[in-house]
């Protein structure tokens, strides 16, 4: 495995620096360090947005025929890391990461050219409908009906927990189009206009108090044939090619931007001897095992880069393993950084979080945001795929079944 960067990577990385000194200004920083949730509100998402696209980078995944900057597998490395240690707002994955790949592998010519472009600007803000209140896990026992009326598919069901659909104009979703056979055989991939009668979109406010996730009504919604993705029923091909990229993403160097800003602020907070927490020999000990940790998670990363350089795949025991330790490495950040804020992680901070919102911070600045990217994160384990499943995908491998 090769882990040390070369020349003209080193002077990419430099060149993104001195990118995100210029674009990441103050105003964006303040706005995002109010942020709680896994990606940042519509608002602050817009902006930033705006400066990747006329940047060109704001794909970095995509290739130059479709309009991304064509990065090699080193340079996404750096360029996601680079952005993730900066503190730089998540953007949505729905549009960019995961439909965007599924209809250059899977979309008709016409759903390329119309979509990607929309996708690429910003125009188009996608989510997911995939789960259902029966379906979460076992997703292929989805049972949201889709019947074929002319050049139509008529939606009756439910999707829940679709991750910003208050703010999406557009859903890709899963449908039961066949009950015969296997479950997995009855399911077709479709894109939904979100102005379509008949749809209907119930908030569901999380413990952290935000708006993220909402349960989704479909009563007799009309989508035309033109907008299902590959064949009638082969839609789980589609489904399960999507999920390789939910699972994928670069987690280290987020962690490690969450743990210097802890670092930062335990040096200002102050111990039960009156002295800054982060010389605390206890407090210390826990911010080294999770330096570990994430050292652990960015090694598994750069091996993964170096084997996609050599053209290999990722692979399903990869990605599980990536997905379980990122995730629940963040948490134990998340789980220090409230402790950090002592006291502080008590009071109701709501007012103070989100995009545009004026209440003040109860006690120091950085003690905003912690309790409720505690409790937020608590859900990284769950979706994408949760711990348990990850598991057996391992468990799986290791037994070669
Ligand atoms: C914040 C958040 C955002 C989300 N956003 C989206 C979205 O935008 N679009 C979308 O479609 N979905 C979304 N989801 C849904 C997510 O994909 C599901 O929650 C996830 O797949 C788990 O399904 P479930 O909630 O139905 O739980 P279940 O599948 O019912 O699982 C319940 C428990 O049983 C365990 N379990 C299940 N099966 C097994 C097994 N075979 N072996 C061992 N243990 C098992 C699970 O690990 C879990 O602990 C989101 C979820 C959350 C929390």
């Amino acid at each position: 495995m090769k882990i040390s960067f070369a020349p003209e990577d080193l002077a990419f990385r430099d060149e993104v620096r001195a990118w995100l000194d210029e674009a990441y200004t103050p105003e964006l920083r303040a706005a995002n360090a109010r942020q709680a949730g896994v990606f940042a509100d519509a608002g602050l998402n817009r902006l930033w947005h705006r400066k990747l696209y006329d940047r060109g980078w704001v794909a970095p995944a995509w290739p130059k025929e479709y309009g991304g900057p064509g990065f090699t597998a080193v340079q996404r490395y750096i360029f996601d890391n680079e952005l993730a240690e900066a503190g730089a707002p998540s953007l949505p994955a729905m549009g960019i990461q995961m439909c965007g790949p599924v209809l250059m592998g899977y979309g008709t010519e016409e759903q390329k050219r119309y979509f990607l472009p929309r996708i690429l600007s910003g125009e188009h803000y996608w989510c997911q409908g995939y789960s259902e209140p029966q379906a979460g896990s076992d997703l292929a026992s989805l049972q949201t009906r889709a019947v074929r009326d002319g050049d139509d598919y008529v939606i009756n069901g439910t999707k829940i927990w679709t991750t910003h659909a208050q703010y999406a104009n557009w859903m890709f979703l899963l449908v039961r189009t066949s009950t015969e056979g296997k479950p997995q055989a009855g399911i077709t991939f479709l894109l939904l206009d979100m102005a379509t009668p008949g749809l209907s979109i119930r908030p569901i406010i999380s413990m952290s108090g935000e708006h993220e996730v909402n349960q989704c009504f479909f009563d007799n919604v009309r989508v035309p044939v033109k907008n299902r993705v590959g064949e009638e029923n082969a839609g789980w091909t589609v489904a399960k090619y999507l999920l390789e990229f939910e699972r994928g993403g670069s987690y280290a160097a987020r962690i490690r931007g969450m743990l210097s800003r802890v670092k930062e602020a335990a040096a200002l907070e102050r111990g039960d001897d009156g002295r800054p927490l982060i010389a605390d020999p206890a407090f210390r000990k826990k911010v080294a095992e999770l330096e570990v940790a994430v050292t652990a998670v960015d090694l598994t990363e750069r091996r993964v880069i170096s084997g996609l350089s050599n053209k290999r795949n990722v692979g399903d025991a990869t990605a599980s393993m990536l997905k379980l330790i990122g995730s629940e490495t963040q948490q134990k950040v998340t789980e220090l950084a409230l402790e950090m804020c002592g006291n502080y992680a008590q009071p109701d901070q709501r007012g103070a979080l989100g995009w545009g919102a004026n209440g003040t911070v109860v006690g120091p600045d950085y003690a905003a945001t912690p309790t409720a990217r505690y409790l937020n994160t608590r859900a990284a384990t769950i979706f994408g795929g949760s711990s348990e499943v990850q598991r057996n995908i391992l468990a799986r491998t290791a037994v070669g079944l």
